[in-house]
């Protein structure tokens, strides 16, 4: 049996004597950063070059070589570790590489509007890797830290859950709210039984299809017996509570902001903004906060479904890039265009931990056909509506044979028909 591995961020608080010094690291660590943020803008076409040796271009050009040549641009700023100018180059390259991203993708798309704006400020929280940190022990962590006048080490004692054992610790990353200082650190566990996905189906196991929905199921399960039946549909609800409670925040994050006043970006264009930029910035992190919260929850009960059902693999569909869903209406106005993906990508390492495989498959016409007969589909809510084909959000469909039911269970069993076609026919 081969093993694998689950990453997971732990976030531990700090008890610490200065502020000021985290916040004297971070500010410095910004400088470092907009330095070479700026020194890449002039210079575009380096970005060809793969991470690393941009990194390398980028020291040789502003850092003193060992034979003493001096740089063409050089740091403005002494003393800087060298994991920490590194950390602060990284930070450079990917803040530019996905400004450019965005860039590219807003030039070759066909929607011209809503040009990409610059980042408005050149700030990511500090990466510490190795020789920034020493001594992380179950209680306490020694950090290098900026005082403003010197680098110093600084001993901190912690609180947070526990690591689990025989875990590895990856970099921290230091994350300053307010007055609460964390340290984000991904941790790297071994996961046993962790067959791939192919192996897994060669043994004709049973599995776990799922449907995500912008409806009041969030999601909904079905599993697919050995001999290719599907059974057991459940339906995972808090679609409507969560839309209601967003819609309230929202409505929250336009208090105070006078009528005509168009400086700032509010409700739902707002969630394209920096959340530090927006005005009434906390009802957004609640927006956050809450939807992270749902689909933690729901991922669980997805898991913990196909647990119960004795399954061991778990097939999401493959959600499209979020650019072609901004095309369709119908879907950015739903919690699914928020929620669905970080549901499928929580589920993909709650089930590694667990054991189990998740994967994504193409969802071939598994929200047009029905389920038992292939025939397309009409859609409606009430039965006093005109069932329609193109009613998207139709929680219900009807086909030419009769057959009805919940368009969202339809589209699981689908996905799990499909996938059970492709991979359980080639190998039976
Ligand atoms: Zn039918």
């Amino acid at each position: 049996m081969s093993a694998g591995y689950a990453i997971t961020t732990y976030k531990i608080q700090l008890n610490y004597k200065h502020l000021d010094w985290f916040k004297q690291t971070q500010s410095l660590f910004d400088a470092v950063l907009a330095f070479y943020y700026e020194l890449l803008e002039k210079q575009p076409e380096a970005l060809s070059l793969s991470n690393q040796n941009l990194l390398r271009h980028l020291e040789l050009q502003t850092i003193k070589q060992r034979d003493g040549t001096p740089p063409e641009t050089p740091l403005p700023f002494e003393k800087i570790p060298l994991y920490f100018r590194r950390a602060a180059i990284n930070a450079a390259i990917s803040m530019y590489r996905s400004y450019m991203g965005k860039l590219k993708a807003w030039q070759e798309g066909p929607i011209k509007s809503g040009k990409p704006s610059l980042p408005k400020c050149l700030h990511m929280s500090v990466l510490y890797y190795k020789g920034m940190y020493k001594d992380f022990d179950e209680k306490s962590i020694l950090l290098k830290l900026y005082t403003g006048k010197t680098w110093a080490w600084v001993k901190h004692r912690y609180t947070g859950r526990p690591f689990p054992e025989n875990a590895e610790l990856m970099s921290p990353t230091i994350v300053i709210k307010k007055k609460k200082v964390m340290l984000h650190i991904p941790v790297k566990e071994i996961v046993e039984d962790s067959r791939t996905a192919k192996e897994r189906v060669k043994q004709n196991e049973k599995f776990v299809a799922v449907a995500l929905t912008g409806s009041d199921s969030l999601a909904v399960c079905t599993t697919i017996e050995a001999d290719g039946r599907a059974t057991t549909p459940y339906f995972i609800k808090g679609g409507k509570e969560l839309a209601h409670r967003r819609k309230l925040l929202l409505g929250y994050t336009k208090r105070g902001i006078a009528g005509n006043d168009m400086t700032h970006t509010v409700g739902n264009a707002a969630l394209s903004v920096p959340q530090e930029h927006r005005p009434n910035a906390k009802y957004y992190e609640k927006i956050t906060r809450i939807t992270d919260h749902y689909a933690h929850e729901v991922s669980r009960k997805i898991v913990d479904y196909a647990i119960k059902q004795g399954a061991k693999l778990i097939v999401l569909p493959e959600l499209k890039e979020s650019f072609n869903q901004a095309k369709k209406p119908y879907l950015g106005k739903t919690p699914y265009d928020f929620i669905g993906r970080r549901i499928a990508r929580y589920v993909q390492y709650k089930a590694w931990r667990k054991g189990l495989v998740a994967m994504t498959s193409k969802p071939y016409y598994a929200s047009t056909r029905c389920y038992h007969c292939d025939a397309p589909i009409a859609r409606h809510n009430t039965e006093y509506q005109n069932p329609s084909a193109n009613f998207y959000g139709g929680k219900n469909f009807v086909c030419k044979e009769g057959h009805r039911g919940s368009t969202a269970l339809n589209s699981a069993r689908n996905l799990g028909k499909g996938f059970y076609y492709k991979f359980y026919q080639g190998v039976a």
